[in-house]
């Protein structure tokens, strides 16, 4: 077979090939445009990319499923991790208290390691400890100051006490507002607890100046004990109120009522009284009288019974109620 025949045969077979695929090849009218698609990285489908399609998909159980499993191996690996890293940091801290431990023991056995390194080692200790002391009670000074920051704006809104009103109904009042409320605040002194400190501590009335003071952070202080109010007796008329706004009881603020004594009408307007007349008791009121009436136009026939009149259907009109069998 000469060249250039297999190249004609070479060429044809390109060209037929080209063609097929022309011929697989949709026309122009053909082509539609895909919908653009979405990965579900739970379920690792795809799912077409439009709102409604998304949620019905997120609806479903399955994937559901599939996102509630994700968390729970996130949850789980995370946790391993803290896991791990408190076991290593463990283990970090015992090889360091041993190595420490083995230190020391080197430093016991031989003196002359000891006077090597102890001046150093001992100094730096100390320097150490001081800073970590420094750091330590700073940081313990700031909570206090945070805790005591926070007391005092719970200080500043007094101190609730529980006391009976006249009627003796118990209610709470404000040791700095003087604001009496009906329901119990979250915090008050009760009757009981004000007995017992009165009983206990007569002598020592702290001032409310004195109370104030205690703003120097006491180490040891967790939580300052309320003072003692000096007269909470129960048998005392409500105290009036300093704010008529602020008021945390559910019916409402007491409200200072003044009498002001109206002045005299002026002379001319006196009227002469006038004797209204008598209501005459004797008299009754008039007695309904009802009729009675026949009606006749039903039985115009006296002695015929009344009865209905059947309807009359003719044979080849259609009754509504009749059943259509034509169809
Ligand atoms: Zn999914």
């Amino acid at each position: 077979m000469s060249t250039l025949r297999m190249n004609q045969k070479y060429y044809f077979r390109i060209y037929i090939q080209a063609k097929k695929k022309n011929k697989n090849k949709p026309k122009m009218s053909e082509y539609w445009k895909s919908n653009p698609r979405k990965f579900c990285d739970f379920c690792k489908c795809w799912i077409s990319d439009n709102k409604p399609s998304i949620e019905f998909h997120e609806r479903g159980k399955r994937h559901k499923e599939n996102v509630q499993n994700r968390i729970n191996e996130v949850r789980k690996s995370s946790e391993k991790k803290a896991k791990e890293k408190a076991e290593f940091d463990d283990d970090i801290a015992a090889m360091e208290k041993a190595a420490l431990a083995a230190f020391r023991k080197d430093l016991e056995s031989n003196p002359a390691l000891a006077d090597h390194y102890k001046a150093k080692a001992i100094a730096a200790k100390e320097e150490q400890e001081k800073l970590e002391a420094q750091k330590n009670k700073k940081r313990k000074n700031e909570v206090l100051e945070e805790k005591f920051e926070r007391q005092e704006t719970v200080e500043d809104s007094g101190t609730w006490y529980e006391a009976i009103s006249p009627e003796g109904y118990p209610y709470y009042w404000n040791s700095l507002t003087n604001e009496p409320v009906w329901t119990a605040p979250e915090k008050y002194i009760s009757l009981a607890e004000q007995e017992r400190l009165q009983n206990g501590e007569v002598e020592e009335e702290p001032d409310p100046e004195v109370t104030g003071a205690r703003n120097i952070p006491l180490p040891d202080e967790e939580e300052a004990p309320p003072p003692v109010e000096p007269e909470p007796t129960p048998q005392i008329p409500l105290p009036p109120r300093k704010d008529p706004k602020s008021s945390r009881s559910v019916f409402g603020g007491w409200e200072t009522v003044s009498v002001t004594e109206l002045p005299p009408p002026p002379e001319d307007l006196l009227v002469e009284d006038i004797p209204l007349p008598e209501p005459d008791r004797e008299q009754k009121p008039p007695k309904q009288k009802f009729r009675e009436k026949t009606v006749t136009s039903l039985n115009s026939n006296p002695g015929e019974v009344v009865s209905f009149k059947k309807r009359k259907v003719r044979s080849g009109a259609r009754n509504a109620r009749q059943r259509d069998t034509d169809d």
